[in-house]
């Protein structure tokens, strides 16, 4: 795991997120907004759309953001 980016909150100054990359490649955001959005799902991979901070890297909605398997508890 890096830490691609790390961004500063809009709401409370003192927080800060960080932008990663797993090693697997996936890369991910760690704030609120994109944490607790709901990831859609396609052909059974759970993805998001890029949150505010991931566009200022330059991902675009055309990009899946894959959601590591980690970041949600999830019922089966
Ligand atoms: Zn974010």
């Amino acid at each position: 795991m890096k830490v691609l980016m790390t961004a500063q909150s809009q709401t409370d100054p003192g927080k800060h997120y960080e932008i990663r990359e797993s090693s697997g490649g996936q890369v991910y955001c760690m704030c609120p907004a994109w944490r607790f959005s709901q990831p859609l799902l396609k052909n059974g991979q759970e993805y998001k759309l890029p949150c505010k901070h991931l566009k200022a890297l330059g991902y675009t909605e055309l990009h899946r953001m894959e959601v590591p398997s980690w970041m949600f508890r999830r019922s089966k």
